[in-house]
């Protein structure tokens, strides 16, 4: 089943033990022969060194690593000099996104929306990168109307995106719906669904709180039921996400970019559960 997108998103830790640890997820996820793992970028420019240093080590360990990369509060030059800095390591896909900036910037930097990124990196490097760019089935939370932002996806992909990977969702028919309507709007192409494991149940109400994703009222009673017992929050997720991935695939989903949060096991037991070869 080599034919279905596989990837894998991980973060920049702060501490030379969750370096360690991320080098064995991506080690144990390498098995699974995605097509690429990606690293996230804090907006302004707080993960530069990291984002960077974990892009090159995973690229020379033989794997395909995509950055992301934001403008933030950085100078077009620094922009270009961190991607001439991927490009001469050989990185030939870039997450292009507008970002959030960290509390405390406001004022010290101004966001770039994500679609005159994706100009820019046309513009200094032509073709160099395949460019990939979010979106959001439950639409993003600053968003002016559903169709608005269907239209700035547009956009993103007009300027010269390639790809879009979607927020975390949990609802399928929210996946489906929203490629429905953005294939009426004229785009047509791949949008990948983000998966976000479930194994911890606060962690999920803050990030979702944050970021807009919906978790449906049923999943978040059963959740609360378990209270701390790990093991069968880790199940339930499990079979949940599991059941989502496979409607996904079955409804035509191009493959799967999972948030790994630099965690291996519950990812590589979806893999499995799903049929991606391990090798
Ligand atoms: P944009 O596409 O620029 O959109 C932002 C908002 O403005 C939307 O509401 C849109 O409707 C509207 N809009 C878009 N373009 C315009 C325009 N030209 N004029 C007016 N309005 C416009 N965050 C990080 O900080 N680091 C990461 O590494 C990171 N990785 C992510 C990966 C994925 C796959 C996803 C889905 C999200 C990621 N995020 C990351 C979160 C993301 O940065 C935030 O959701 C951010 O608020 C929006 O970024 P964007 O690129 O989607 O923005």
């Amino acid at each position: 089943m080599t034919d279905r997108h596989l990837s894998f998103e991980f973060f920049p830790p702060k501490t030379p033990e969750g370096r360690d640890k991320l080098r064995a997820t991506h080690q144990h996820l390498a098995r699974f022969q995605p097509e690429f793992f990606s690293v996230t970028y804090g907006a302004g420019g707080s993960t530069r060194d990291h984002t960077r240093d974990i892009v090159l080590e995973i690229q020379q360990s033989g794997s395909s690593a995509s950055p992301h990369l934001s403008f933030g509060g950085d100078s077009k030059e620094a922009v270009i000099a961190l991607l001439e800095s991927y490009r001469d390591a050989g990185i030939r896909r870039i997450v292009a996104l507008r970002g959030d900036l960290p509390s405390g910037m406001g004022g010290m930097a101004q966001l770039v929306y994500a679609n005159q990124l994706v100009g820019f990196i046309r513009e200094h490097f032509g073709d160099t990168f395949e460019l990939l760019v979010a979106c959001y089935p439950e639409i993003h939370p600053q968003a002016e109307s559903y169709d608005r932002d269907i239209y700035w996806l547009g956009q993103k992909l007009q300027a010269g995106a390639n790809r879009a990977i979607t927020q975390y969702f949990y609802n399928p028919d929210a996946y489906f719906y929203y490629v429905e309507q953005c294939q009426k709007a004229g785009i047509d192409q791949p949008i990948i669904p983000g998966i976000m494991p479930i194994t911890n149940f606060q962690n999920l109400v803050r990030f979702s709180d944050s970021c807009g994703a919906d978790i449906p009222r049923w999943i978040r009673q059963r959740l609360k039921q378990f209270g701390d017992d790990s093991a069968s929050i880790k199940a339930f997720g499990l079979e949940v996400v599991t059941g989502l991935c496979e409607k996904l695939l079955a409804g035509g989903a191009p493959g799967l970019h999972f948030y790994t949060m630099n965690q291996a096991e519950t990812c590589a037991a979806l893999c499995r559960n799903l049929g991606f070869v391990e090798s």
